[in-house]
């Protein structure tokens, strides 16, 4: 009993080690890549329901790493959130997707917004809106160009200063949207409180459409609830036309997913979406 206790205890310290060591040599290539410029963004397009015209994009970023190839965010975005990594790269993403579209409106094409996805981290910092600004007025892209998308956990733990901070966001003109809505632990009430946009329906309640009619029930409520606050909605996850049919008819705005377009690169992007007649 003793050998084994010796065993286990042996086993588990060096398990531990190199989680620890993992963690920093992850942290070590994450920050070399931001300065060997190893991170991409990709764009998925998403669409008017009722029009089926390109409303928008989302910038999802992406790590081209040169060991791994291409490296999904739910990899190494925890990490960087971790380690505050996520704010110089959060910045990169905010920059890389503003200028991206900014070119892509001067070459006169269809009027778009692009949402950016913000982390827990960047909403701490206090000078969240000036750095925003900055990247506006350097990039030349239109504040209501810009859209900043959050969690409703994210706002709710940071509680009042999270409003002076959407507010000032607001202030520049650009739009707000509340990513994975329905899966966060929050009260309603602060849809009441925040200056938000858009809600954006999460892909569990859309995935099992049209065969689990809770979800139904859900999406159709959030719908309904969105539009009565006179927020825009828009679903994630969109696989089916049976889930984009249903989703139109509650009356959803806008419709992103695998059906509608995957996420492609900015040059995939032009040369499939917006060169199109
Ligand atoms: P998210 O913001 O909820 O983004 C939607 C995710 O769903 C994306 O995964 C997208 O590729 C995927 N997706 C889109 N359409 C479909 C579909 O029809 N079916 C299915 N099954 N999936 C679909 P991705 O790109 O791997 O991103 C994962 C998460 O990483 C994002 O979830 C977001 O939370 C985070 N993320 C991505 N880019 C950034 C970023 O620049 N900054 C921060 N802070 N987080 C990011
Ligand atoms: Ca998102
Ligand atoms: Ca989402
Ligand atoms: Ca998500």
């Amino acid at each position: 009993a003793k050998e084994h206790g010796r065993n286990t205890y042996s086993f588990y310290t060096p398990t531990l080690t190199i989680a620890a060591n993992e963690r920093l040599e992850l942290d070590a290539r994450l920050r070399r890549a931001l300065t060997n410029d190893e991170f991409v963004l990709h764009y998925q397009p998403q669409f008017d329901s009722m029009t089926g015209m390109l409303i928008g994009c989302e910038a999802l970023l992406r790590w081209h790493s040169p060991e791994d190839g291409l490296v999904p965010p739910d990899r190494f975005i925890p990490l960087a959130e971790e380690t505050g990594l996520i704010v110089p790269l959060g910045d990169w993403v905010l920059q890389t997707a503003c200028a991206q579209h900014k070119r892509w409106l001067d070459s006169g094409l269809p009027d778009m917004v692009v949402a950016v996805n913000l982390s827990a981290r960047q909403l701490q910092q206090h000078d969240l809106a000036e750095r925003v600004a900055a990247i506006l007025d350097n990039t030349g892209l239109p504040a209501d160009r810009l859209k900043l998308e959050l969690t409703e956990s994210m706002i709710m733990l940071e509680g009042d200063r999270a409003i002076e901070r959407l507010l000032a966001l607001k202030a520049l003109g650009l739009k707000l949207s509340i990513d994975d809505f329905g899966t966060g632990y929050s009260s309603l009430a602060y849809l009441k409180r925040f200056p938000i946009d858009e809600l954006k329906i999460d892909r569990g309640f859309v995935r099992d459409i049209p065969h689990d009619r809770n979800d139904m029930e859900i999406a159709a409520t959030i719908i309904a609830m969105a539009r009565n606050l006179n927020l825009r909605v828009m679903a994630e996850g969109v696989e089916t036309h049976q889930q984009m049919e249903f989703l139109t008819r509650q009356g959803c705005h806008g419709c992103q997913g695998y059906l509608l377009g995957h996420p492609l690169t900015a040059e995939e992007f032009l040369e499939q979406l917006l060169r199109r007649d």
